[in-house]
């Protein structure tokens, strides 16, 4: 294992912890990440957290919101992007969230012991904390895996990651549940997206750093 994350680490490029665009912040949790969104309703400032991040003690997250006077009881909300544990698996702390999660990925939610779970499709937007999430099926890295789209973000999860000469490729192959529909997802994401292409900014990966600008999205091909 550790192996492998050292040779993915060679050709990924990586993450820039804290990095953030707006009111989105990356949080570097060890060889993942999650995305902080915050935003003002009825004049209190309220956060919805992307993924849960894989460290036990959700300690960059932890410091974040200490940073914002504020505590991670005060999540509401959890957006998903897919099932595997280095995405969900710190969800115990947060205790007074829901979790939002693909229809499809509900299931390993379940397998981790999560009950307080809300499903989505993909297609169809969620609002949460005044907040615009538009989920879009890149199924293949596992069945219900989205990319989503914040505002002039597109925080791909794991359905991607940048490399260092700055192109976008499948990663995690030992772990996607099919790597052949994972490229071939990725390949339609490219048409799916392209009527918001105008109003994207920022690609994001959860394992690896930022790309700006869609056209790098826009030229991927499976082959
Ligand atoms: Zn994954």
């Amino acid at each position: 294992m550790l192996f492998f994350f050292s040779a993915l680490a060679c050709s990924i490029a990586p993450i820039e912890d804290r990095w953030s665009h707006g009111n989105i912040t990356q949080l570097k949790d060890s060889f993942t990440s999650n995305f902080v969104i915050e935003n003002e309703v009825d004049g209190e400032r309220r956060w919805v957290v992307i993924d849960t991040g894989f460290n036990k003690n959700t300690e960059p997250l932890v410091d974040f919101l200490t940073e914002k006077e504020a505590s991670i009881e005060n999540i509401d909300h959890v957006f998903i992007t897919h099932g595997h544990g280095d995405h969900i698996g710190s969800h115990a702390n947060f205790t007074n969230a829901t979790f939002h999660v693909n229809s499809q990925d509900k299931s390993l939610l379940e397998a981790e012991g999560i009950t307080a779970i809300e499903t989505f499709e993909a297609g169809n937007e969620v609002v949460l904390e005044g907040v615009s999430f538009l989920p879009f099926a890149v199924p293949g890295h596992t069945s219900g895996n989205v990319a989503v789209l914040v505002g002039e973000v597109l925080i791909m999860g794991g359905s991607a990651q940048s490399n260092k000469d700055g192109d976008i490729e499948v990663g995690g192959k030992r772990f996607a549940e099919d790597w052949e529909q994972a490229k071939a997802s990725l390949e339609q994401l490219t048409v799916d997206i392209e009527p918001y292409s105008e109003q994207i900014e920022w690609i994001v990966f959860s394992h690896s750093g930022p790309i700006q600008g869609i056209d790098k999205l826009l030229a991927y091909s499976a082959e």
